[in-house]
């Protein structure tokens, strides 16, 4: 449908990124949902930044039930916070660097703090909010402590845009853009209990607290729509 996913395990997936990080050439990891599919095959700014992705992992259910239904099953969903919290993990024991960057004010720092509690060794050596005008000094302050990861957590497709623009400027290891997972690190906002996520209803948890993502939402069922379509052969692509 328009968005290559890369067919990793979590193990894998990690593997790659450390490699990249290694790399230091600021490549960047993307993880899409049916709702930044639907708005790649409308956008073709936020399509061609997902695709200069180095990494582009399965975040949910619902991208491994539209490639399975396509008949190109991926290994497993690698939801984007997933994957952040496991390569910190690996990370502190490397005692790698960390660059925070998105969200509204204070909460980047928030999350520095607790992810300095819970992942000894991690050493997280800048932040900054995510409400910025102008790119070039948020770059020079990146490149002043040249991270071995930055976090770009500005909401899709913003997030995707700044990096595919930045990555030339930016002296950096890896970037991954994590919509709002600040907000989650930082307790601003809660992740659905283990067993939504289990039962692929993470979705449906953050309705229930959010219901003003409704709108965003409407493009879940298109996105079943034009899975099923491309299925029947009735699809535009
Ligand atoms: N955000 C930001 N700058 C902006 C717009 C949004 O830093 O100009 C942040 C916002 O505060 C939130 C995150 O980006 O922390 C987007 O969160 P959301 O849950 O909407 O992300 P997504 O669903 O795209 O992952």
């Amino acid at each position: 449908m328009g968005v290559g996913f890369d067919n990793l395990t979590m193990d894998e997936a990690l593997s790659s990124a450390l490699s990249l990080m290694e790399e230091k050439r600021a490549a960047y990891v993307v993880t899409p949902n049916p709702e930044i599919v639907m708005l790649c095959r409308e956008n073709p700014n936020a399509a061609s930044a997902v695709k200069d992705a180095d990494l582009v992992l399965a975040d949910g259910i619902g991208i491994i039930y539209g490639a399975k239904i396509l008949g190109t099953p991926l290994k497993q969903k690698l939801p984007g916070i997933d994957f952040a919290q496991a390569l910190f993990a690996k990370m502190a024991q490397a005692e790698k660097t960390l660059f925070l960057l998105g969200a509204k004010p204070g909460v980047a720092e928030s999350a520095a703090q607790a992810l300095q509690e819970r992942f000894k060794g991690l050493k997280i050596v800048g932040t900054n909010d995510g409400y910025f005008s102008d790119d070039e000094p948020i770059v020079e302050k990146i490149n002043a402590v040249s991270p071995d990861l930055l976090l770009v957590c500005l909401g899709a497709p913003k997030q995707e845009l700044w990096m595919q623009k930045n990555a030339p400027a930016l002296k950096v290891g890896l970037m991954a853009g994590l919509g709002g997972s600040l907000d989650v690190f930082a307790g601003v906002v809660e992740r659905a209990p283990e067993a939504w996520q289990k039962l692929g209803l993470e979705w449906l948890y953050r309705l229930k607290k959010e219901p003003g993502r409704i709108k965003r939402m409407s493009n879940l069922p298109k996105f079943g729509f034009a899975v099923l379509g491309r299925r029947m052969g009735i699809g535009d692509k």
